[in-house]
């Protein structure tokens, strides 16, 4: 299919800039085929007026866990400790491969409605929720959680490097598996050590949940006289490509050891705001020269999908922690949502609108009374925008949603499947 979107301002943060004005984009099949000029001699199979909106890359959710939603707002206002041990994991006990399944397209719906067009999600029942990105249009890491503090640790290795091999093997145009022990706290060192040695031997990303908690840290110096950072790295774990969710206690003497690595903090500010996890270290980060990534978590600790208020929320917590409006700019913030992400899941041809590059593109309307005046378009997509602006989403030169409507999803059934499962849920706790 051959897209013309025509007299479109185009966000390119590699140039000073920052937008290309009154531009026009050409997709052709998955790709971005030219921007600027563009051959008036071809019948193009769908021309969209980009008139008072903006493009941009679509944003990129590096974690999440998007069968979560169906415990959205189930249990809030506690710590992660309690929270998982006392609600989450029950609940998920409960929890079919169906459920897993409806839960995340319900994700995937309100993903494609405000903008982001890559998520990486660590879950289970990952065949289904495969099958549900494959529905969705969207381009999704996935990762299978896997933990061994209840035993049962090979026959999950084994599970879940079945669907990195068959992946591997078969490749799929939107659809990636890496490997993901799921964090210290709940895997033994022998099956980190296997993760590090698959990763390494198939040349396949880590996915994996560090130093989020304050109790996390002391746990480990505790049983390892390490911190988190130090034990993956005394494992050799640091050899590999690793996507680490949090960093919320992450040391200075930490950032010395990661920062030259292909060691990829993920941001999650909401999360680590409502569990009350903790400050994350972001303008040190930055300094050290990390490539940090954002992700919204899963629902139940945010709660919903919608990378705008990440994007806002990472830039000015930030400022008030630091005491410093400089310290993280809203261009920072639309870098962690986009090219940094799609750096951090290993994904070189997203995260930037260029010739050659997969054409996941959003279309922001500029009508809304927030959007207006247009004095700096980089601060209004940070500080001002809503995920409701986000018009028309575009993955791999396929249309997601025209004009606010989902073209791939049944949106009604989904809700009504969801809300099915919450009864089961709520009759059973
Ligand atoms: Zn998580």
């Amino acid at each position: 299919m051959n897209i013309l979107i025509k007299n479109i301002d185009i966000l390119d943060l590699s140039i000073d800039d920052k937008v290309i004005r009154n531009s026009n984009l050409v997709i052709v099949g998955d790709k971005i085929k030219s921007i600027g000029d563009y051959d008036k001699e071809v019948n193009y199979d769908k021309i969209i007026d980009g008139t008072n909106r903006l493009a941009m890359p679509g944003l990129v959710n590096a974690h999440s866990h998007l069968g979560m939603s169906v415990l959205r707002n189930y249990a809030d206002d506690y710590d992660l400790n309690v929270w998982l041990n006392d609600y989450v994991w029950p609940a998920e006990a409960k929890l079919t491969d169906e459920d897993i399944y409806w839960g995340s397209l319900l994700s995937m719906v309100e993903m494609i409605q405000t903008g982001t067009t890559t998520f990486c999600d660590m879950y289970f029942s990952m065949d289904k929720v495969a099958r549900a990105t494959d529905e969705s249009g969207l381009r999704g890491v996935l990762t299978r959680a896997i933990t061994d503090i209840g035993g049962g640790g090979d026959e999950k290795f084994n599970d879940m490097m079945d669907l990195v091999l068959e992946y591997k093997n078969n490749p799929h145009d939107r659809i990636k598996f890496y490997i993901s022990p799921h964090a210290i706290y709940t895997c033994s060192s022998e099956l980190l050590m296997k993760c590090r040695d698959a990763s390494l031997d198939l040349d396949i990303p880590i996915n994996i949940h560090m130093s989020e908690t304050l109790k996390e840290v002391k746990d480990s110096m505790a049983s390892n006289n390490m911190t988190p950072i130090e034990y993956i790295n005394s494992l050799g774990m640091l050899d590999a490509h690793i996507i680490a969710a949090h960093c919320t206690h992450i040391t200075d003497e930490e950032i010395e050891i990661v920062k030259d690595k292909n060691f990829y903090p993920i941001y999650n500010p909401t999360s680590n705001l409502k569990l009350a996890s903790g400050f994350t270290p972001i303008k040190k980060m930055l300094e050290s020269g990390m490539t940090i990534g954002l992700g919204t978590d899963g629902s139940s600790s945010n709660n919903n999908q919608n990378m705008f208020e990440e994007i806002h929320i990472s830039s000015i917590v930030n400022k008030a922690v630091e005491m410093n409006p400089k310290c993280i700019s809203a261009e920072d913030s639309l870098r962690f949502a986009t090219i940094n992400g799609a750096k951090a899941l290993r994904l070189d041809d997203i995260g930037e609108l260029k010739v050659g590059n997969k054409a996941d593109i959003v279309l922001i309307s500029l009508d809304s009374p927030h959007m207006v005046p247009r004095y700096n378009d980089v601060s209004s997509l940070a500080y001002s925008a809503q995920g409701s602006d986000v018009e028309t989403t575009i993955v791999n030169g396929e249309i997601l949603m025209e004009n606010r409507e989902v073209k791939t999803l049944d949106v009604e059934r989904i809700k009504y499947e969801v809300k099915k499962i919450s009864e089961k849920l709520m009759t059973s706790r």
